[in-house]
């Protein structure tokens, strides 16, 4: 399809958002102050981006609040909203390119997966939910005969959604999809790394006809703006997705303010279960890889840790040896790359130390390890795997965010449950097995919101994404996620005979 040479020429002529877009109309922040945004696979500038904070989150608050208030959104009939989304859907899809593009060059991830993966996948999302939302019918209460109870779905107000870098586009989506679908008003925060496509986003759902104020767009710091949407007292409802101490914050921020709903998905360290009864493990060693490899690792249900039965452990790890050479990262622009750059050199010398410290810890580095340059950028990272890496060990327990798999045995299935269910996180877990018996059992006892078997990182609009234990709490995805963008009200007619 696309070769290197058509990404570099359009990225050379691409334009790069660099404003809020608050009640419909781009500002810089109040303050003047801006945030640089660099390409981490080139070390390119790219654009000074307004860095907004209080005294604008207060002005998108207050034109969202306006919005929601005059019902121009939450008022319309749902077939109208609807046609909107749809609309937004297929422009989504007519600037696939340019939205790609805006992804890849601002955190590093290749461009042909932000083309092929990515950006459709928001349409999809954004389609989705634009088709349930005229389907989806309130309930009358079995109550006596003198009586009518309704329950009905109302829209909460407000919703402000802070996100990562890592899915930019697609983890903007699957928070305003649902919270627009029904009926809310919605202020996102990007990630200070990864702004753009959020803020075109706000651009094309202008043209959708998204009234003015229901969708702001606000680029920013954490500790700023971040900060001011998790405190602000006119927010009813905040989304987020990102690290687990941040979300212990709007925790902390929501108590601190006006008690507003917080639902979190934070991080992982998700567990791959292989067992000797796997008929196909070429195929196991080959999802194991893709599980950790696929965006630089930079993937919040990544199946960090592999656990193998031990009677296969060295051939298996042989195995996935020679699937992780598949996944060597360059340059995100050309379509042969299967990974790009680190989303920034912190995150580049944070997965480093991971790999150093288990090293000196006594685990066994079997490849990779080593970072790369490319383009004038070190911020590359091979795919690296490490054996003998035991569960006290740093590289066991916490998320590395990194191309970096931690492999350890085990003896039967009791050991196997037992070194997956121990971690503070309950994202996801894979298992893999060709006892019919086994994968039902495994799979009940697994603690994680997401259990795939046979697979990994099973993943679908249709079915509900997210963890529990630090993992957070709250679903994204399928109809479940309207659950937190709406509060049931009940209505009680006492009727006179
Ligand atoms: P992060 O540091 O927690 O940041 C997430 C968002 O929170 C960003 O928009 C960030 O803004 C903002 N933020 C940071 N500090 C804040 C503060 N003190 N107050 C308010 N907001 C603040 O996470 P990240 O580094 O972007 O992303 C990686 C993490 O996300 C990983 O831990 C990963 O597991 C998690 N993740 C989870 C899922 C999931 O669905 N469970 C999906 C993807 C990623 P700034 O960028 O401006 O600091
Ligand atoms: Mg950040």
């Amino acid at each position: 399809m696309f070769e290197r040479a058509d990404w570099q020429r359009k990225a050379a002529v691409l334009s790069f958002p660099d404003l809020a877009v608050i009640g419909g109309k781009h500002c810089a922040a109040q303050s003047g102050q801006t945030f640089v945004a660099v390409n981490p696979a080139t070390g390119a500038h790219l654009a000074d981006v307004a860095a907004c904070g209080e005294a604008d989150v207060e002005a998108a608050v207050a034109n969202a609040r306006q919005a929601f208030d005059s019902g121009v959104w939450s008022g319309r009939s749902p077939v109208e909203r609807k046609q909107v989304l749809l609309r937004l859907a297929e422009l989504v899809l007519a600037h696939r390119d340019e939205l790609a593009l805006l992804d890849s060059l601002n955190m590093g991830k290749p461009v042909m997966d932000a083309y092929n993966i990515d950006v459709p996948g928001a349409a999809g999302v954004l389609r989705w939910y634009a088709e349930s939302l005229d389907k989806l019918y309130d309930q009358v209460a079995p109550s006596a005969a003198d009586v009518l109870a309704t329950i009905t779905r109302e829209a909460l107000g407000v919703v402000a959604a802070v996100v990562p870098w890592n899915f930019p586009l697609d983890m903007a989506v699957w928070k305003l999809a649902p919270a627009l679908a029904a009926g809310n008003s919605v202020i996102l925060k990007p990630a200070e790394q990864s702004p753009f496509s959020a803020l075109r986003l706000a651009e094309l759902a202008l043209e959708a006809g998204l009234p003015p104020g229901v969708l702001n767009v606000l680029p920013g710091l954490g500790e700023q703006a971040g900060q001011a949407l998790g405190l602000h007292p006119d927010v009813d409802c905040l989304v987020f997705t990102g690290s687990t101490q941040v979300g212990k914050y709007f925790m902390q921020y929501s108590a601190q303010s006006n008690l507003k709903q917080v639902w979190l998905e934070c991080g992982g360290k998700s567990a791959n279960l292989v067992f000797a009864d796997c008929r196909d493990l070429d195929l196991a060693a080959q999802k194991a890889a893709f599980g950790i490899f696929f965006n630089q690792g930079e993937v919040c249900s990544a199946n960090s840790r592999l656990l193998v039965e031990r009677s296969i452990h060295d051939e298996f790890v042989e195995r996935l040896k020679a699937q992780a050479e598949r996944w060597q990262p360059g340059d995100p622009l050309d379509p042969a790359s299967a990974a790009g750059a680190m989303v920034d050199g912190r995150q580049t010398a944070t997965v480093l130390r991971f790999i150093r410290e288990a090293e000196r810890e006594g685990a066994t580095l079997v490849c990779g390890g080593r970072q790369l340059t490319f383009n004038g950028s070190q911020n590359f990272i091979q795919p690296t795997i490490l054996t003998g890496v035991r569960p006290s060990m740093a590289l066991f327990r916490e998320e590395v965010f990194g191309p970096v798999l931690a492999v350890i045995p085990f003896d039967d299935e009791a050991h196997a449950l037992q070194l997956a269910n121990d971690s503070v996180y309950g994202l996801a877990a894979s298992l893999w097995t060709d006892d019919l018996h086994r994968a039902h059992r495994v799979a009940r006892r697994l603690r994680a919101g997401t259990v795939s078997v046979n697979s990994v990182d099973a993943l679908d609009v249709t079915v509900p994404f997210g963890g529990g234990k630090q993992s957070g709490f709250g679903r994204d995805l399928s109809l479940h996620s309207f659950d937190k963008y709406t509060q049931l009200k009940t209505t009680w007619f006492q009727l006179r005979s």
